[in-house]
């Protein structure tokens, strides 16, 4: 079955539901965007794809390529199958919401931000969230550096450049493209991108 692609416009979030044995490849359609990514599980008021259940299942600060990826109930929700980038993906931040940018950016009034995106599509999906889950943060290159300081450099992802994905239990899978635009995160130019999924039904 080939794949179905669904564009996902600079600034904005979607959501698609995978079933176990689904492909699913976060493409950086342009390069240099930041992809915040969630999971979370069918039929569970709010269970989801934890990022600190998953660090500690591999006792590593980031993902490979086989690794299981977990639910904070310890349940494998996704595989990371292949990843054709540079292969940096941060496991730490969370998602930025409007109170960030005003904290760490001096933006004044509304900015955009994933965590809105994220409870938009949820929303769409009939979901409520009481709070957000920290994101896998495909492609963002913040790093761990000497003495454990934390340093955020831009993403070196290519045009086309993509991670894959299988599903391990019938899940909403989430992504909001990053509309940070004040740091340089999304590139050195800080300018939001748009982005692609390719979904398989059945691709592993
Ligand atoms: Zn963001």
């Amino acid at each position: 079955m080939p794949p179905v692609i669904i564009p996902v416009a600079a600034r904005t979030g979607y959501a698609v539901r995978l079933a176990p044995g689904d492909r699913i490849d976060v493409v950086n359609s342009e390069g240099a965007q930041v992809v915040d990514t969630w999971a979370f599980a069918l039929g569970e008021p709010y269970e989801y794809l934890s990022m600190e259940h998953s660090r500690v299942a591999h006792y590593r600060l980031a993902f490979e390529p086989g690794d299981l990826l977990y639910t904070q109930r310890w349940r494998p929700i996704l595989r990371f199958m292949e990843d054709r980038s540079p292969g940096v993906h941060d496991t730490l931040c969370p998602a930025c919401c409007a109170a960030s940018y005003v904290l760490f950016d001096g933006y004044e009034g509304y900015h955009a931000n994933c965590t809105d995106n994220l409870q938009r599509v949820l929303a769409a999906e009939g979901r409520a969230l009481p709070a957000t889950p920290t994101p896998w943060n495909l492609f963002m290159h913040t790093v761990v550096e000497q003495d454990r300081v934390m340093k955020d450099y831009p993403s070196e992802a290519r045009p086309g450049d993509y991670v894959s994905l299988r599903a391990e239990m019938n899940c909403l899978f989430a992504v909001s493209a990053c509309p940070q635009d004040i740091i340089p995160i999304n590139g050195v130019d800080a300018r939001p991108r748009g982005i692609e999924l390719r979904h398989t039904s059945g691709g592993y």
